[in-house]
């Protein structure tokens, strides 16, 4: 008689999976929290919480739709703390025929799986998550044969495929991209709308994963877990963002506010990553929502949008599976320098990174300009090593799962896979932080110097930056202007500037 056993990792919460169809006497389900995956780096707190909560809510809902759940707790005596150990007990104990599991998004654990499946004593095989809107191998071959992948071609083949805001092969409004309506510095004209926090009692949970001994980072108030961990919660704030906070995504999508964590963003990556929502279903909801107010949603805010689920989304999944195994030792800098100790705390006089790195330690959150200008920007001017910089975001941010931080860390921030993913670095100095936050209003530091007591670090380090890396850098027609100002630059001036970022380099702990 067959028996099947089908894994679900803690990334496949897809409650419309085929799989679950219908209901089957013979189909046993298994999902385990296992501390390797607890502690393949240093988690937050808040994101291991949001992943067993999840898993758990997942588990118990499909148990209710009549499906067969085996649960492995972290702290279960039976639990044998690995996939392959609790997959061989449940075959011993229940005398399952087949093994079944979803294809992994992580290279790592697609490996692991493979290795099990071809040692157990059962037959294996693994089914599409029938998550994603491409196929993990669609970008190589669309950009096959291409030193560099541009995201914007990629991205218009996915709407013309879909037909999202499309007439037939052109885009429904005439454009395909309103960049350029978008990214303003917030005004407070608009009220920051406030998004659902939901306040789930989780001090059960974190006296579980205290006790087991796992290493975690970052705050937590066990009182009150504000995250969406089921599908209900996923959808209430699906529907919150398209209603509220929509109609002004892409203008302020690039602002930065003290004090205002998400600003006009959806907080749907945890739910987008775990699978509780479908990227089709967020894209739909968007559509809809613009299509019921278009006077109060402009083409522009939903296109901003849509560009970044349909398009950066994808085409991060399909990078990593082009270039995985080697995109994880991609060094292109050569840069070696280790992660600044205050990225752990918060605590420096660089008013933008205190803000940035205290709200990631508190709500295991921050926005995409956040990472990339600022804690990117500097971690990359400072040279430190991709290594060090991936670890800190695989583990601070409660959506970090490696496929889709490490494409956007090595690849679009750090440039370190030397142009694959950005058409030039991600550096900036006081100006653009400036400019698009007021973060520099209470600093310790003068946006204005370059050196000299209380010279902002990004001036000098942003110059000192291209002057290092001219030989990989000078030949981009991107960045010509900076290499421009550069040769026109005074050279006692100049000389100051490179002295000061030489001192800045060597002091970073004590920014
Ligand atoms: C250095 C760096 C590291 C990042 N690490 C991660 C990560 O580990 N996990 C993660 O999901 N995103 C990551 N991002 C992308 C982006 O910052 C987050 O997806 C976003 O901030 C999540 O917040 P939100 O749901 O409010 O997003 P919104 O701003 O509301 O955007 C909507 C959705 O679009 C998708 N999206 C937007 N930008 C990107 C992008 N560049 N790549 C992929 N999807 C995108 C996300 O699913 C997001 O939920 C990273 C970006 C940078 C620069």
């Amino acid at each position: 008689m067959t028996k099947i056993l089908r894994l679900i990792l803690g990334d496949q919460l897809h409650h419309g999976h085929s799989w679950f169809q219908k209901v089957d006497a013979s189909v046993h389900y298994v999902m385990m929290e296992i501390r390797p995956e607890a502690t393949y780096v240093r988690h937050h707190i808040q994101k291991i919480i949001a992943f067993f909560l999840a898993m758990r809510a997942f588990a118990q809902s499909r148990q209710e739709a009549g499906h067969i759940f085996h649960y492995y707790a972290l702290n279960d005596p039976e639990n044998r703390q690995s996939l392959e150990g609790n997959i061989l007990q449940l075959i011993e104990k229940e005398g399952f025929t087949h093994f079944e599991y979803l294809l992994p998004d992580e290279y790592r654990l697609d490996k692991q799986l493979q290795e099990i499946s071809q040692s157990l004593p059962i037959p294996a095989r693994a089914d599409d998550t029938e998550h994603f809107l491409t196929s993990r191998e669609a970008l190589g071959h669309f950009f096959k044969g291409k030193k560099t992948y541009l995201l914007e071609s990629f991205y218009r083949d996915i709407r013309r495929r879909f037909q999202i805001l499309m007439e037939g092969d052109e885009p429904l409004t005439g454009r395909w991209n309103y960049d350029a309506e978008n990214r303003r510095a917030y005004d407070g004209k608009v009220p920051i709308p406030s998004p659902p926090l939901f306040d789930r009692n989780v001090e059960e949970l974190v006296a579980m994963i205290e006790k087991a001994g796992i290493p975690t980072l970052g705050h937590l108030n066990a009182q009150c877990f504000p995250w969406p961990v089921t599908r209900e919660e996923s959808l209430q704030t699906l529907y919150f963002f398209v209603e509220k906070a929509l109609p002004f995504f892409g203008t302020y999508q690039d602002a930065m506010v003290p004090d205002e964590p998400f600003l006009f963003h959806s907080r749907l990556s945890f739910a987008l990553n775990t699978k509780l929502l479908s990227p089709m279903e967020v894209i739909q909801a968007a559509i809809a929502a613009w299509e019921k107010q278009p006077a109060q949603i402009h083409i522009a805010q939903l296109e901003g949008f849509v560009r970044q689920i349909a398009g950066w989304r994808e085409y991060m999944r399909g990078v990593y599976w082009a270039n995985m195994p080697g995109y994880a030792q991609k060094n292109y800098f050569e840069h070696q320098a280790e992660l600044p100790h205050f990225y752990w705390t918060g605590e420096t006089r660089m008013q933008c990174l205190s803000q940035a790195i205290g709200q990631s330690l508190s709500q295991a959150y921050a926005h995409h300009i956040q990472r990339l200008m600022l804690t990117g920007n500097f971690a990359l001017l400072a040279g430190v090593h991709p290594d060090a910089v991936d670890e800190w975001y695989l583990g601070i941010y409660i959506d970090a799962i490696e496929w889709v931080e490490i494409t956007n860390t090595r690849g679009m921030s750090q440039y370190a896979d030397g142009g694959l993913v950005a058409t030039k670095p991600y550096v900036s100095s006081a100006n653009y932080i400036d400019k698009m936050s007021t973060y520099c209003r209470n600093c310790y530091y003068d946006k204005k110097k370059r050196y000299g007591p209380k010279a902002c670090p990004f001036n000098s380090l942003y110059w000192e930056f291209y002057e290092r890396h001219t030989d990989k850098l000078a030949r981009n027609a991107r960045i010509g202007m900076a290499y421009r100002n550069l040769q026109k630059m005074d050279s006692d001036e100049k000389a100051k500037i490179m002295a000061q970022a030489q001192f800045y380099r060597q002091n970073l702990n004590s920014l």
